[in-house]
């Protein structure tokens, strides 16, 4: 490979059909369906080179090599948690590292994910904000990261959820984070079901709006985090630009799948957002939604900041919303002891 090769996995099959329909010589025909196969060898039987396309006739192989590479993505290190959770530091080509976190749960297994190196959000909380916004990721950076974990991992487990609750917000980095989606539910390649796929956003207002419009109908997570403007504006600068009757007024008017909601993330901060009138102001800002409420006690970060919720505040919390009907899991933080837990991704920013 030099330099001017382009990673095939930035492709949708869609563009990667294109392609061969532009260069495949005349005589051949049509061979779009190319593009199928070699979603099938990248995504189902993971091929790490062209040689191995088999069914793939020789000089097509050699016209992608000439073109292509197959990336792949080295593991920095990786840090075990007692709950059986990994963090994972992945190396990027330009010697950036991002985050990825394998989170086992009793009948099932999930990937969380990076969109961004970095994030540009600034909430004040999260320790990946302190990294500042280094570059968004490119859609094979993206998936790579769940070939990587999948592979790393030493039996074969298999992974029923992807969320994007990594590094930054990936509503930033919108049309790559599109053709990440449109290549990993692919039928031809991952076949990964949408409906098992979670987009995590801190409230990018225009962005929720295209999302709902969009093909591809995967899970939509919004952070919330605060109950009035006054709070949510200090935890998270976005609530300035649109703040939480907008954000409310846009998720009421958000299309969703039936038997799909929103979740709605809430992080129970001591003395700031735990009260019992946090939890009545909660059910009342989102009285009329389809929703579900993850309730995530603060991770607490190196500076001290914040505080943690007590563990009784936070289950009379959760115990409140459950007295009114609302579906409020309330989230063991996973991966505490390798500051693996959402909100303490951060490389180099410790
Ligand atoms: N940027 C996106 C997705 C990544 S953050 C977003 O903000 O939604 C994933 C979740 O972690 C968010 O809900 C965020 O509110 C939460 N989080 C960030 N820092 C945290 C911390 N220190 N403790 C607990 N949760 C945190
Ligand atoms: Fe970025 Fe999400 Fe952290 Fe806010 S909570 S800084 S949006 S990663």
């Amino acid at each position: 490979m030099n330099s001017s090769h382009l990673n095939i996995k930035n492709w949708t099959r869609h563009n990667l059909r294109e392609w061969f329909q532009n260069n495949q010589k005349s005589s051949s025909g049509n061979q779009s369906y190319r593009a199928d196969q070699v979603f099938n060898w990248l995504y189902q039987k993971r091929a790490q080179s062209f040689d191995q396309m088999l069914n793939i006739g020789r000089e097509t192989r050699k016209m992608l090599e000439e073109n292509f590479y197959i990336s792949s993505q080295k593991i920095a290190d990786s840090l075990h948690s007692q709950d059986g959770s990994i963090k994972y530091r992945i190396l990027l080509e330009d010697g950036n590292s991002i985050e990825s976190v394998f989170l086992p749960h009793k009948n099932h297994n999930t990937i969380c994910v990076s969109s961004q190196a970095g994030c540009g959000m600034g909430c004040d909380f999260c320790m990946t904000a302190r990294m500042g916004l280094i570059r968004n990721l490119k859609p094979a950076e993206i998936i790579d990261q769940v070939f990587t974990v999948l592979q790393e991992l030493k039996e074969n487990k298999k992974i029923r959820n992807i969320v994007f609750m990594g590094m930054g917000e990936p509503f930033h980095n919108y049309n790559n984070l599109m053709q990440a989606l449109e290549i990993l539910t692919d039928e031809h390649g991952f076949n990964f079901s949408h409906r098992r796929i979670t987009v995590s956003t801190s409230g990018l207002l225009p962005k929720i709006r295209r999302f709902g419009q969009e093909k591809i109908k995967a899970n939509l997570a919004v952070s919330l985090n605060g109950v009035s403007d006054e709070v949510r504006t200090k935890l998270m600068p976005v609530n300035k630009a649109y703040n939480l009757e907008k954000l409310i007024k846009a998720c009421s008017e958000y299309p969703l799948e039936s038997r799909k909601r929103i979740t709605f993330e809430y992080i129970l901060i001591r003395d700031l957002t735990d009260s019992l009138q946090d939890a009545k102001g909660l059910i009342r800002l989102l009285h009329g939604l389809k929703f579900k409420i993850n309730l995530i006690p603060y991770n607490s970060t190196a500076d001290g900041k914040y505080q943690a919720p007590s563990p009784q505040q936070a289950r009379r919390f959760q115990k409140y919303l459950l007295d009114h009907q609302i579906v409020a899991p309330l989230r063991i933080s996973k991966g505490q002891d390798i500051q693996g837990a959402c909100g303490q991704l951060a490389v180099g920013a410790e």
